[in-house]
């Protein structure tokens, strides 16, 4: 290894092309840049293009000499992602293309040949192995940040122990049933909270086994990022920390980079579509805590029935809304299709009254604005944290993946709002907006507040998070420079 490089960690951060996945690790590589640590961010041609139209990263990222934002080859499935085959074909042409990309990358004539200091050490999404096959065969150490819940991790790393007990695949169609062999968990998952990948029938289709594996290999990574606290998932990383011993939880990361450029103020939006900031102008003129704020995120996709319920659920329930509907949530065929039915037009007068609507939201800004007291969420990982930093209740409507299992966490564990999974009727969603934001406001805003302080508190100086990145930095330099690079310690 040159001089240079044992001065110079040099971090190669690479995740897997989502949108909440590409948000929370190029948090990451801000908060390591401003450690001075050279990052090489990769992202598909795709994403590299929507992120410079759509964010600031350019001038955002100008201060940091050591960022450098590249592509992957062409040759990576461009198509929607809103089904488990679609993000499958995403997942295989990836792997196809990034393992020879990766393995000259890694080669230290590639890095003369561009004249940059070689690759030290790897950040790679917790479920690209592809990555740890190259590190490994490269002898290039690895580190896996897993963009999911640490309760979503425990659940999937548990499915041998459910196939081997005998509750995988499910016997009967009863989804209520308890589950007993995810540790830790014992009395509070039933079969619709484990990740959504586990009510297949045939545990040998590709995505299932996919999933599975992924998980599994995640203990050959020298370390294991979360991007959670302790006071949230404190239990459930005690198990996750007996496989693998080397975790760093350093979340939320949106709030810990706000502490770190000691600027709370900024958002850094890292958003993939064009954000429509005309909904904070609507929100500045909403009485404080009156308005739910309804997003499903970048994959979920709903039918158009799923979306009159929802829509008549809202207008009955009286309370203002702010709902994003991005253009490709209902799938839709043709433009017959598209055209808006007369029961449609007659909710879109009556939302003109109460709500707004538009195709992608300033989300960070809109959760930390003072109107918005309830978000209804399909619980993604990053949508649930940045409520939980604003100290907003949730409605929970899972899509899949980990989703089901944060909904119940949400509901029953952390007891931060309610959970609507599997069900989808007007008469339940009114019921629910009106306890969450009428009935029993008090309660779950208390209740959220309390969470919000733990959560800052852990992002602080001293917090549990700031720790762990400080010791996360230290690792990085180590491994860069050889000394622990032989020991796994995951
Ligand atoms: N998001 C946004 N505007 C929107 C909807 C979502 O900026 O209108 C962001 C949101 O802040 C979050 C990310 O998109 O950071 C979605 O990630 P999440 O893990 O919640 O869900 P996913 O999209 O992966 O299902």
């Amino acid at each position: 290894m040159s001089e240079l490089a044992q001065l110079q960690p040099h971090v190669l951060i690479f995740p897997f092309p989502a949108q909440g996945h590409v948000n929370s690790m190029l948090k990451l590589a801000e908060l390591l840049c401003l450690a001075r640590i050279n990052i090489t961010y990769l992202v598909t041609l795709n994403f590299h293009d929507r992120l410079l139209l759509h964010t600031d990263i350019k001038s955002r990222f100008s201060k940091y000499p050591g960022f450098h934002l590249k592509t992957l080859p062409d040759g990576i499935y461009q198509g929607k992602t809103n089904t488990v085959d679609e993000v499958m074909m995403l997942y295989d042409s990836l792997r196809l293309v990034a393992k020879p990309f990766l393995r000259e990358l890694l080669s230290s004539d590639q890095a003369q040949s561009e004249k940059s200091s070689p690759i030290t050490s790897i950040i790679a999404d917790g479920i690209l192995s592809v990555a740890l096959d190259v590190a490994e065969e490269m002898d290039v150490p690895i580190i896996y940040f897993r963009t999911i819940s640490a309760c979503g991790f425990w659940a999937y790393f548990c499915i041998p122990q459910l196939i081997d007990a005998g509750e995988m695949p499910f016997a009967g169609k009863d989804m209520d049933v308890t589950i007993a062999n995810v540790t830790g968990m014992e009395r509070l998952l039933r079969r619709r909270d484990l990740p959504s990948f586990c009510r297949v029938q045939d545990l040998g289709s590709p995505d299932f086994r996919m999933v599975l594996s992924e998980t599994q290999k995640s203990p050959r990574a020298w370390g294991l990022i979360f991007n959670t606290f302790e006071d949230l998932e404190g239990s459930t990383l005690s198990h996750i920390r007996k496989i693998c011993p080397n975790v760093y939880t350093i979340g939320p990361l949106h709030a810990h980079l706000k502490t770190r450029i000691q600027s709370p103020w900024t958002s850094s939006s890292n958003s993939l579509w064009e954000e429509d900031r005309s909904c904070i102008g609507w929100l500045d003129q909403q009485h404080s805590q009156t308005v739910l704020y309804v997003s499903f995120g970048s994959f979920t996709v709903v039918t158009r029935e799923q979306l009159l319920e929802f829509w008549h659920g809202l207008v009955n329930s009286q309370v203002r809304f702010l709902w994003v509907i991005r253009p490709d949530l209902i799938p839709t065929k043709n433009d017959k299709e598209r055209k808006s039915t007369p029961e449609e037009l007659e909710l879109e007068e009556v939302t003109k009254e109460r709500g707004y609507m538009v195709g992608w939201a300033p989300q960070e800004d809109v959760l930390s604005h003072p109107a918005v007291g309830g978000f209804l969420t399909h619980s993604g990982w990053n949508s649930t944290l940045e409520s939980v930093v604003e100290g907003v209740p949730m409605i929970c409507w899972p899509y899949f993946a980990d989703q089901q299992v944060n909904s119940r966490f949400v509901g029953e564990v952390w007891k931060l709002g309610l959970d609507m999974k599997d069900t989808c009727d007007r008469a339940i969603v009114e019921k629910m907006i009106r306890d969450l934001m009428v009935e029993r406001k008090d309660e779950f805003l208390q209740r959220a507040g309390e969470m919000k302080k733990l959560a800052r508190k852990s992002t602080e100086k001293n917090g549990s998070s700031f720790h762990n990145l400080d010791r996360l930095i230290e690792g990085i330099m180590t491994i860069s420079i050889g000394v622990d690079h032989a020991s796994k310690s995951c």
